[in-house]
């Protein structure tokens, strides 16, 4: 394994509520609390989990979009929280992000050819011919033709859009990408080609990713490690095989057990772990073990200790008191057999 290129730890963001108790201290939401990840130089490190639990926040708050309350966030070996003004600028040139929806991230006034080529400007990489021809080439490399330039977002289905949004975030050169559900607004048809594209692009530019992602089939295809998170913190950590055969916490397993494996004899078999009750508020966060008000393993000691993250077998980092005893999900799913 390659030195990190980035280093994330006990990363914090807590949004206060506008509105607390007229005695109290003023309420906070933790969205993020706690997180340390790392993700190496060429890898993608998928981070999931369901809707609400701090993936989002947990990327801004990567790239300095969103402020952290604590924590350090190093990349390639400089630490980033603290940066202000130019040296802010020069380290986002670095690290881009692709958003979900690749319509609100185009102004629908810009042509693509000037949406592509304002961040050279911004960055003063490149201008004139040189940035013409430079638009071309990225066109290129996201597969769209070079006359795609002289036309406006509109024109262009949502995938041919986010191809454009991805040309733009690597216009800079960057060597990370934090990739909130980039694929989660598109047609089903159109999914893995994009997929296929953000592969390409890693395979050819070196590029580190961060995909956040709920839809654990695409995990499947484009992660090699994978980050589960929730309720703002990581449960576990490991590598895409494992996730699907040996996945070690609680959470974990649920989710995967909700995946339907496509061979008829493994489906009537599958054993779902259902999880009863909603996911608590990140407001008021249950004590010990945050995961213990829905978790059909907990006991006592679940509900007053919180469990570190912490090395588990097979390069596993797992936040559960008793996974020793639980062991690993049954029955492992077949990856050959999924479509
Ligand atoms: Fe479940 Fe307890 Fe493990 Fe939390 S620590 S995941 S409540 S068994």
């Amino acid at each position: 394994m390659t030195e990190p290129l980035v280093q994330v730890r006990d990363l914090r963001v807590h949004f206060p509520l506008r509105r607390g108790t007229l005695t109290g201290p003023r309420p906070v939401v933790r969205a993020v609390d706690g997180v340390s990840f790392d993700v190496h130089r060429g890898e993608t490190l998928a981070l999931v989990g369901e809707s609400g639990c701090g993936k989002s926040t947990t990327g801004r708050a990567t790239l300095r979009l969103t402020e952290a309350t604590h924590g350090s966030i190093r990349f390639d070996g400089a630490e980033l929280t603290g940066l202000r003004g130019r040296r802010l600028r020069a380290a986002r040139r670095r690290m881009q992000m692709v958003f979900q929806d690749p319509y609100s991230s185009l102004d629908p006034r810009m042509r693509v050819g000037a949406a592509i080529r304002e961040p050279l400007t911004i960055h003063g990489l490149a201008d004139g011919a040189a940035a013409t021809a430079r638009v071309g080439e990225l066109l290129d490399a996201v597969g769209l033709p070079r006359a795609a330039a002289d036309r406006y977002p509109h024109e262009f289905s949502g995938g041919q859009r986010q191809r454009i949004a991805i040309a733009r975030a690597i216009a800079v050169e960057p060597s990370f990408l934090v990739c909130d559900e980039p694929i989660s607004a598109l047609d089903v048809s159109v999914q893995a080609q994009v997929v296929n594209l953000f592969e390409d692009l890693q395979e050819r530019f070196g590029l580190t990713y961060l995909f956040i992602a709920h839809d654990l089939a695409v995990v499947r295809h484009i992660a090699h490690r994978v980050a589960v998170m929730y309720l703002g913190q990581i449960v576990e950590t490991l590598s895409r095989d494992d996730l699907y055969e040996r996945p070690l916490h609680p959470y974990t397993k649920s989710l995967i057990s909700a995946v339907p494996r496509p061979n008829p004899v493994e489906e009537r078999s599958r054993e779902r772990i259902i999880l009863t009750g909603d996911v608590p508020s990140p407001a008021n966060p249950p004590t010990g073990c945050r995961f213990h008000t829905r978790c059909p393993f907990a006991r006592d000691r679940c509900r007053t200790e919180a469990p570190p993250l912490t090395p588990a077998t097979g390069g596993h980092e797992v936040a559960c008191h008793y996974w020793t005893d639980l062991g690993p999900s049954a029955p492992p799913i077949d990856l050959k057999e999924h479509p």
